[in-house]
């Protein structure tokens, strides 16, 4: 069984917890500032707390933190991939990329994934579990670690690692807001992009939430009948249901919706395709993200060529859509959109 970890909290619950074992209030700002912007590791590091007090915490709220296995590296681009092992021996990836000045984290809400996208070698795992708020949170501490080392920050995060957010909402939501939180880590909001396949209650929540994080659908298909090959849970939300979910976001927010959709050779990446899809998204504040495939062992669509990306690209444009073609990081290390998976694949 899990051990709830104080990554697992927030700052009420922690300050709540602290006040009850008799502490005093500010207590709970000191442990929150090691936690999350200190970044300790142990709670011996934390001396200016009586150590009666970090006795207790040792013992009935260990600080326990994934354990990074393997590292592989993509020293060209600097782009990271980590293995982390859970407490209960699961395990799960993260990636930090670089580009510029952005130091960005790319993580996992779940082990595995129950959607089973057709062209994703996670969602070929299967599912396993989903992760606490703490194992979410701690990717990004993770990283945040190393980059310390080197006197940088974390700068961006996106949520679209392993498994679907929304079906693990509160503890996505819950490690978003504190990472958020101004005494801790601090990372703004708007620095945040959660990607969904298309879950509308949950996208109808995060409207309601209005956290001014930005969110990202993964569409993949301008049609149901498609759609639905591709993203089995389109059976359950068709492409009207989730464009009227965004337009509630776009709403209550104020923000541009990105659309992802991954093009899969000979699939997908038609004119045709292209057509349908601006005339959904003409007049809608809307952004289009093209991810040309990338390949991962046992999945069975190929890359379009970049010509054909680029015809694609230019025809969204020409019926007014606003488009960019995704540079997609991590493939060599197979860190890539869609290529993270702790466990081999079925052949
Ligand atoms: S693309 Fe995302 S939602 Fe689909 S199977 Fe992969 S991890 Fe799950």
């Amino acid at each position: 069984m899990h051990v709830q970890s104080p990554f697992d909290l927030s700052f009420e619950e922690l300050e709540g917890l602290l006040l009850g074992w008799g502490e005093p209030s500010y207590r709970a700002r000191q442990l929150w500032a090691w936690l999350w912007r200190r970044l300790a590791t142990d709670y011996a590091e934390m001396t200016d707390l009586p150590k009666g007090l970090r006795a207790r915490l040792s013992q009935e709220l260990p600080l326990s933190l994934p354990r990074p296995g393997a590292l592989e590296l993509d020293a060209e681009e600097g782009t990271e991939k980590v293995l982390l092992h859970l407490s209960d021996g699961e395990a799960i990836e993260a990636v930090l990329m670089r580009e510029g000045d952005r130091r960005t984290v790319c993580v996992s809400t779940q082990v595995g994934c129950p959607v089973g996208c057709a062209f994703c070698a996670t969602g070929r795992m299967g599912y396993v579990r989903d992760l606490t708020p703490g194992e979410i949170a701690a990717q990004v501490l993770h990283f945040a670690r190393r980059l310390q080392e080197s006197g940088e920050r974390v700068t961006h995060v996106v949520v679209m690692g392993m498994g679907e957010p929304f079906l693990n909402y509160a503890a996505t939501l819950k490690a978003i807001r504190n990472l958020n939180h101004p005494q801790g880590f601090g990372l703004g909001a708007r620095r945040f992009t959660v990607s969904t396949v298309g879950v509308v209650p949950g996208i109808l929540q995060l409207a309601e939430a209005r956290l001014q994080v930005n969110l990202a659908i993964s569409l993949h298909a301008p049609d149901d009948a498609l759609r639905r090959e591709l993203v089995p849970l389109g059976r359950k939300w068709p492409v009207r249901e989730v464009l009227q979910a965004a337009d509630a976001y776009v709403a209550a927010t104020g923000r541009r919706v990105t659309y992802e959709y991954v093009l899969l050779s000979g699939v997908n990446d038609g004119l045709k395709e292209a057509r349908a899809l601006a005339r959904l998204l003409r007049g809608r504040l809307a952004h289009v993200n093209l991810i040309p495939f990338n390949p991962a062992p046992g999945l069975p669509f190929k890359r379009p060529s970049d010509r054909r990306v680029e015809a694609f690209k230019r025809e969204l444009l020409r019926h007014g859509v606003d488009v960019t073609v995704r540079r997609s990081r991590g493939v060599r290390i197979q860190a890539g959109c869609g290529q993270l998976r702790t466990r081999h694949l079925p052949p």
